[in-house]
């Protein structure tokens, strides 16, 4: 065998793609350099780094199962001036995931609390934490489907596995009995084992009307939960309503001139 197959081979034996890939090509910037063979395998190794960083992080986010791609630099935050920005930027940093520290973003339809949940759960996946998306109806559904199939203990297994789990739109739909007791049991779950990221358009006092009307259940659920908590609460106006209003009277003026 000539050297290059026998090269090609032995990369091959280890999984290093990029370098067998990138090899004649940095050979040949080395040598036109006159870089040395240590230089040479370092930047070999570096672009294999890179390249599987890259990957890791798609794959996490893909895991994640985020509904859309949502990010704070596309977030305007002079929106929403009562948004604490500083302390959404410094949770973007991800410690309270360390700390397995919860997030409540509060607020009104509209204002902008899945667009930052789903930032935050991006930038933790780019980060290298385990992340997962559920809205909270698709969360109860989730325990429903794995009882009635018998693999609950998978479910729980994979909620165990994650360091960041979305619940969105807690509040939006009353929950029945059954899921109520689910979501119990996943909020008992994940105290001070997994971070939890909830977004919400009702204010704590309310969350009995979430939990099937029960006090007991709703008190202990926001004991855990409430625990170790950041609160944000976005105070505003409905983002998509004033989008909406903005684009009415861009096109009432247009059709206006055009008359
Ligand atoms: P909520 O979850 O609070 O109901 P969303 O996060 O779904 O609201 O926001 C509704 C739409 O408006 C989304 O497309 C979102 O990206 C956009 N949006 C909301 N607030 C902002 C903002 N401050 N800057 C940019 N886009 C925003
Ligand atoms: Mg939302």
């Amino acid at each position: 065998m000539n050297d290059q197959l026998l090269l090609t081979s032995y990369l091959k034996t280890l999984r290093l793609p990029t370098m067998l890939r990138e090899c004649p090509t940095v050979a040949r910037q080395c040598s036109e350099a006159d870089a040395s063979y240590a230089m040479f395998l370092q930047q070999l190794a570096e672009l294999e780094v890179q390249h599987r960083q890259a990957q890791s992080i798609e794959r996490r986010i893909k895991q994640a199962a985020f509904p859309v791609v949502k990010e704070l630099s596309a977030f305007d935050f002079a929106a929403v001036p009562k948004l604490n920005k500083k302390r959404v930027l410094e949770l973007s940093r991800c410690q309270f995931i360390e700390q397995r520290a919860n997030v409540v973003l509060n607020g009104a339809p509209g204002v902008g609390k899945t667009h930052v949940a789903i930032a935050l759960g991006r930038e933790a996946c780019r980060r290298g934490y385990k992340v997962r998306f559920f809205t909270a109806a698709g969360l109860a559904n989730a325990y429903h489907e794995a009882r009635e199939e018998r693999h609950l203990l998978r479910l729980e297994n994979h909620i165990r596995h994650m360091d960041l789990i979305m619940v969105d739109e807690l509040g939006y739909l009353p929950l029945d009995r059954t899921a109520a007791e689910h979501l119990f049991g996943f909020f008992s779950q994940c105290y001070e084992q997994t971070s939890l990221l909830v977004t919400t358009n009702l204010p704590f006092a309310d969350w009995p009307q979430i939990f099937a009307g029960d006090e007991r259940m709703a008190g202990a659920l926001l004991d855990r939960l409430t625990h170790h908590v950041h609160i944000l609460e976005i105070i505003g106006d409905s983002y998509r309503l004033n989008a909406s209003v903005t684009r009415t009277r861009k096109q009432a003026k247009a059709d206006k001139t055009s008359t």
